[in-house]
């Protein structure tokens, strides 16, 4: 089938048209750089820089969106947060746009959210079922991402919204900016280290996005969420373990809150988040483990 992927050439979107291209199934991937865009994606994935470019008698079989600019590309000033807000607000509104005009609407939007959805949450485990618990800009932020890709539902659309935490690849996300830092044995436990971290592999994290596009029973909000959940300094540890390095490095708080305002919240604080709803519907992780996952991405192979 035809799948429109937004953010399709980022980390993830790069990672799940490889398999959707795998599987048989034809990304159609919207991106503002269609040059740069092909270069990471399949050969003849088609790309295009509008939606306009869709034609109202296409048939697409789904719609993942997961466009959005970084959150990490600089701190958090005043234009900055209504970049983040617009690039994924904007892009949204333009997919159930498209939407109205097909012929045929699109049997099911998946679109992204993050665990930032519960606010910065102290030790609360936290599932689906949870409120956040501070009301933050993560938390705004993910909320008025929702809000919007809710809108499909009045379309009597099938709407799955992925509340996504730390995706854990080989090339990018977080792990890439972190690996050569903790080879050089240079690694530091953020802060005291107590904050959580929700954290998937990204080969999980592209199985329950398809499963999403591809079975009609699932429907809603799931946490995309590793089901063991750790603090940042275990992340340290097992990170500085899985490259054979020590891990004797702390990054203070206020130094971190100095360099990157605002941003530095999303080190300092965290999330304990359980996919309950996956595990309930049987959901099987390739990854449980953050040091399975690690021995897979940091390994030489
Ligand atoms: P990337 O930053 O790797 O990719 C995001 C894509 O969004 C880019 O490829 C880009 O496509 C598009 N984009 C960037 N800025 C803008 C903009 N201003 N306007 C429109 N489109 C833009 O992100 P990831 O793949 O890591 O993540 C995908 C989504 O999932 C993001 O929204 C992210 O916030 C969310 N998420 C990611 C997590 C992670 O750990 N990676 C964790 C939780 C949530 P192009 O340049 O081709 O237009």
């Amino acid at each position: 089938m035809k799948v429109l992927v937004t953010g399709g050439s980022g980390f993830i979107g790069s990672a799940l048209c490889a398999r959707l291209v795998r599987q048989g199934h034809q990304p159609v991937v919207l991106s503002r750089r269609p040059d740069r865009a092909r270069s990471v994606l399949p050969p003849d994935t088609r790309v295009v820089a509008s939606l306009d470019e869709i034609d109202g008698g296409e048939t697409l079989g789904g719609i993942v969106n997961l466009a959005g600019e970084n959150l990490f590309a600089g701190r958090w000033t005043a234009p900055r947060k209504d970049r983040l807000m617009a690039s994924r607000i904007h892009t949204t509104r333009a997919v159930v746009a498209l939407c109205r005009r097909l012929e045929q609407t699109p049997p099911v939007l998946v679109s992204g959210s993050a665990v930032g959805f519960y606010g910065d949450a102290g030790d609360a485990e936290l599932t689906e079922h949870s409120s956040a618990r501070r009301k933050d800009f993560g938390y705004r932020l993910c909320d008025t991402w929702e809000q919007t890709a809710r809108e499909a539902q009045r379309l009597d659309m099938r709407l799955c919204l992925i509340r996504t935490g730390v995706v854990l690849g080989r090339d990018g996300g977080m792990l890439a900016k972190l690996l050569p830092v903790y080879r050089l044995g240079l690694g530091a436990r953020l802060g005291n280290g107590a904050q959580w971290l929700s954290w998937i592999h990204l080969h999980d994290m592209t199985t329950i996005l398809l499963r999403a596009l591809e079975n009609p029973a699932v429907e809603g909000v799931f946490n995309a969420t590793a089901p063991h959940p750790v603090t940042q300094r275990h992340f340290h540890r097992a990170l500085a373990a899985a490259v054979h390095r020590p891990a004797p490095w702390v990054a203070p708080a206020p130094l971190l809150k100095l360099a990157l305002g605002e941003l530095s919240g999303m080190l300092l604080g965290g999330q304990r988040v359980y996919p309950r709803r996956l595990e309930d519907q049987g959901f099987g992780f390739r990854y449980p483990q953050l040091e399975d996952a690690l021995a897979d991405l940091v390994g030489d192979s």
